[in-house]
């Protein structure tokens, strides 16, 4: 078996890891980023101030400056004036990191899934099935674990032509609660998103303590197309699908070395939104200059706090869910409600948010913690 040594080696070539590799390389140091490459589709939208200019501007699919909710008895508008709300091309956003990162001589790249990693003497060993190197630094992408109280986000979309679609939605449709709930113990909302003129997301999305076969939520978003469409519906009428499942809550890094990206704890636990809690991590990075700052939760204490009493609620009962977010949504301008899902709001905000919201659920989940 051949041996090599770098400084960093980063496992997972993920946007986490990708993203990383790129900040190290930055920095002048060496990396080594082994896993295969992810050409997976994904959608990824996020906040952005409309002052701040975005850093993804290749890989931009869209943004709005209002978006909107479907709850059973009622529509919600949100107008954005400081916020906009994106959508990036994830799958290009990969692919030109990768190419970027090539044209580097710091950067060795490996295909090779990694066998095993431990920490040895003065650093660390990765194994593959050709190949072991050893590394002074190592940071790990793989998926985490989900603690036994975190919630497990899935969805499945599927993206079918526009003119499919009785009428055409002008800006997103962050959750539509039009179709019946029928997962026991989950909430289950529809993500709809009109990415281009021609194409349009349609994302069945479950908010639930254990997972579902990927097919019920794929039936699900075919349930929501086929109400919204005068035509007879045919599997050929998708153009391709993307899926996933993130965690609302505390992971558990199953690996040596400091865990990056949603095995750190990237993704809002609120939310799932990931994106721009790995973009504060790598900025932590930088600035201080300290490994272990990339595996930090990105998160400022007071969402933490807010997120956690959150999910204790939803964790009793994920379908109160419709309610919270109702409430939540007609109290909080558009602007306000981005601050909160990007954790850019202070104690003020957050009375005014507690202000909105229904108080029994969260009296009793203050009161008992059952998690
Ligand atoms: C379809 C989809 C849509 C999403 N939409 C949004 C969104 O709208 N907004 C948002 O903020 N976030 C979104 N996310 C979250 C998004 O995944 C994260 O922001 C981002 O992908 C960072 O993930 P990661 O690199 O930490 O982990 P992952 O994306 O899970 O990457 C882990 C990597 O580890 C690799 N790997 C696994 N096993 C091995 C092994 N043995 N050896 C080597 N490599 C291995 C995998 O191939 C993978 O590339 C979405 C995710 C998905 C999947």
């Amino acid at each position: 078996m051949t041996s090599f040594q770098s400084t960093n080696v980063i496992v997972g070539a993920g946007l986490s890891g990708l993203m990383l590799s790129e900040c190290l390389i930055n920095r002048g140091e060496e990396v080594a980023l082994i896993g295969p490459s992810d050409t997976r589709v994904q959608t990824i939208c996020t906040w952005r101030r409309k002052d701040e200019p975005s850093q993804y501007a290749d890989h931009v699919i869209n943004s709005w400056d209002q978006w909107q909710f479907s709850f059973g008895d009622h529509e919600q508008t949100h107008f954005g004036n400081c916020f906009i709300y994106e959508a990036l091309d994830g799958q290009s956003l990969k692919k030109a990191l990768e190419l970027r990162l090539a044209r580097s001589s710091s950067f060795a790249r490996i295909v090779e899934p990694v066998e095993h990693s431990r920490q040895i003497d003065n650093g660390f060993e990765i194994t593959t099935k050709s190949a072991r190197y050893t590394a002074a630094n190592l940071f790990d992408s793989r998926p985490p674990e989900f603690a036994s109280n975190t919630l497990a986000q899935q969805f499945f979309g599927i993206v079918v032509p526009t003119k499919c679609l009785r009428e055409k939605l002008t800006h997103p449709k962050l959750m539509d609660f039009t179709l019946p709930q029928r997962f026991d113990n989950a909430l289950a909302f529809t993500y709809i998103l009109p990415l281009t003129d021609d194409t349009t997301l349609i994302e069945a999305t479950l908010f639930a303590r254990s997972q579902v076969p990927y097919e019920q939520l794929r039936d699900m978003a075919v349930e929501w197309l086929t109400a919204n469409t005068d035509r007879d519906f045919n599997d050929d009428i998708i153009l391709y699908d993307e899926s996933g499942c993130l965690p609302m809550g505390d992971v558990i890094p199953r690996f040596a070395g400091n865990p990056i990206g949603l095995a750190s704890g990237s993704a809002r636990p609120c939310s799932g939104y990931a994106l721009s809690g790995l973009e504060k991590q790598l900025r932590r990075l930088t600035q201080q200059n300290g490994y272990s700052a990339v595996s930090n939760t990105p998160y400022s204490k007071l969402s933490a706090w807010m997120d956690n009493i959150f999910l204790r609620v939803l964790n009793r009962d994920p379908r109160i869910g419709e309610s919270i977010f109702s409430a939540m949504t007609h109290g909080l301008s558009g602007d306000r409600f981005a601050g909160f899902m990007t954790d850019n709001f202070t104690g003020i905000d957050a009375l005014r948010l507690i202000a909105t919201l229904p108080k029994s659920p969260f009296i009793r989940a203050v009161l008992k913690n059952d998690n």
